[in-house]
């Protein structure tokens, strides 16, 4: 039975002005759990589920006061020869799962934990689903390749994380941010954490801690650290507000290694929400009949390579123009974060017409496209929009290797072009971990008493994931139930 604390922030102490007494621990006596697990997204759920069942005294940390924020997002879980493939007509192989895993994110899943986590991603769904993660099968393609993203249609008014925690033997306590590790010979054997509107932190012992914190993609310093091809490009945020990287300097206080921290997953499929000061993503709804130009006009890719990784290094000067006319770009919809959620408190969908009266910086609309291409700066857009109709009435491979058919000609007004930029959206790199989540130094050590799962451990236990990867949730998942089986085998008894 789940047992919740909240911290109470209304008509608290107000912290004191002293910085000692802010950060000092209150040395009174700590309380101790055979395993603490920080941060309830779904690395820290399953963590949590696999601990208690295996028999430790769990306790679950959360700084947010609601259980369970990363559960807002995941909409699409991979699983290969899963029970949902079966009831759809699909038959899937793990030989093709594996074959296709290199194509699909540019590992080899040789290399690293991919193989075990493929073998491992149905037996995972089942045990998710089996704590009320609400999965259906596969859209099947028209073509021969298999689906494995599995979607994630929660009812309307679902309480997530009370549902997917109903009957877990642990306590929870929200409210409540850990920040730091308590070191004794080199071991970890706990952790200082502060409630909201406590004036100190306090201390929390255990035999097992499990790092389930998430991404660092809202510190834009880190990012910046390991990924300074990013820091031209205007970035959007597309992760959880809760990506924050809390746990960045407690993995360096207890000389942990990273593991490829410059795998960031990042689309260019965003338009600036207008309605924030900060970089807030609206991200574009699927759509086909459209081209992507670069600052001067002149299309410099294979137009359907939108929101993949390789358009950021071909965009030139980072600047991406969308453009397209017509009811097409009429009907283009964007979504707000948690976009693939039915159930948030926003509209699913805004359209054009929003964005412009928002007064959008990112959208131009003519009835010309000479007047647009005035508007924008985009001098070339007249003369390759013409061509590329050309090259739709002639059905062409062009010079990218794209074939235009004749439906994909673009035909205005009105005549839209939209400036795209880069969005964070993922950590697929992290902290190094090995096959069983434990936290190892950059010499391969184990850190003792510490364990790491989801996205603070780049998804997959011992690196296996890669550039490239969707449904990626479910990795979370998985980590989280090894690295929670891991720490109870492994934690000491009092
Ligand atoms: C808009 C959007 C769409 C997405 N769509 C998909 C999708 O379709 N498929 C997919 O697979 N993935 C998707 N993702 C990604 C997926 O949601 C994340 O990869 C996943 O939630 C990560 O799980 P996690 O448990 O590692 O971390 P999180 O879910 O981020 O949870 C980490 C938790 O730790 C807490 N925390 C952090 N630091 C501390 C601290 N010091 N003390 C206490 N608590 C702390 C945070 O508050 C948070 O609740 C999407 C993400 C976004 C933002």
């Amino acid at each position: 039975m789940l047992v919740l604390f909240l911290a109470c922030t209304a008509g608290s102490t107000p912290a004191s002005s002293t910085p000692d007494a802010d950060t000092a621990p209150d040395t009174g006596a700590a309380e101790r759990f055979d395993v603490i697990v920080v941060g309830s997204g779904p690395a820290g759920i399953a963590a949590a589920w696999a601990a208690s069942e295996a028999g430790a005294e769990v306790l679950l940390l959360e700084r947010a006061d609601f259980g369970g924020p990363g559960l807002r997002h995941a909409g699409l879980l991979y699983g290969a020869v899963t029970p949902w493939h079966e009831e759809a007509g699909v038959v899937d192989t793990l030989a093709a799962a594996t074959a296709d895993w290199a194509g699909t994110t540019g590992v080899d899943p040789a290399d690293n934990g991919a193989a075990a986590y493929i073998a491992a991603s149905a037996a995972t769904l089942e045990r998710a689903a089996a704590h009320g993660l609400p999965l259906f099968p596969p859209t099947p393609t028209d073509n021969d390749t298999i689906n494995r993203l599995h979607p994630v249609a929660w009812p309307p008014d679902a309480d997530r994380f009370a549902t997917l925690t109903a009957g877990l033997d642990a306590e929870l306590r929200l409210g409540t941010e850990v920040t730091g590790p308590l070191l004794e010979a080199g071991r970890v054997v706990g952790v200082t954490a502060r409630t909201a509107g406590a004036a100190a932190d306090h201390e929390l012992r255990a035999g097992a801690v499990i790092l389930a914190t998430g991404g660092f993609l809202r510190q834009l310093d880190a990012v910046a650290e390991v990924r300074p091809d990013l820091a031209a490009l205007d970035l959007l945020f597309e992760t959880s507000p809760y990506s924050e990287g809390l746990a960045l300097p407690f993995l360096v206080q207890v000389g942990a290694g990273r593991e490829q921290p410059e795998q960031i997953g990042t689309y260019f499929h965003s338009v600036r929400d207008p309605r924030f000061e900060g970089a807030e993503a609206l991200v574009l709804n699927h759509t086909e009949t459209f081209i992507l130009v670069g600052g001067d006009g002149v299309r410099f890719a294979d137009d359907t390579m939108l929101g993949d990784y390789s358009t950021v290094a071909e965009a030139p000067a980072g600047d991406i123009w969308l453009v397209t006319g017509g009811q097409v770009a009429t009907d283009l919809t964007f979504s707000p974060p948690g976009y693939n959620l039915a159930d948030l408190a926003v509209p699913e969908t805004y359209t054009v017409a929003d964005l412009a009266a928002w007064g959008s910086p990112d959208v131009a609309q003519a009835d010309e496209l000479t007047e647009l291409a005035e508007l924008t700066g985009l001098t070339a857009l007249p003369a390759t929009v013409d061509a590329f109709n050309q090259m739709a009435a002639d059905t062409t491979v062009d010079a990218f290797g794209r074939l235009i058919e004749p439906r994909a000609a673009l035909t205005g007004p009105p005549w839209l072009a939209l400036r795209l930029r880069a969005g964070l959206a993922k950590n697929f790199g992290g902290v190094r971990t090995d096959l069983a989540s434990r936290v190892l130094t950059p010499q391969g050590e184990a850190v003792p008493g510490l364990y790491a799962a989801g996205e603070v451990a780049g998804m997959v236990p011992g690196g296996g994931s890669g550039a490239g990867f969707n449904g990626s949730a479910s990795a979370c998942w998985y980590g989280g139930f090894v690295a929670g089986e891991t720490a109870a085998a492994e934690a000491p008894a009092e």
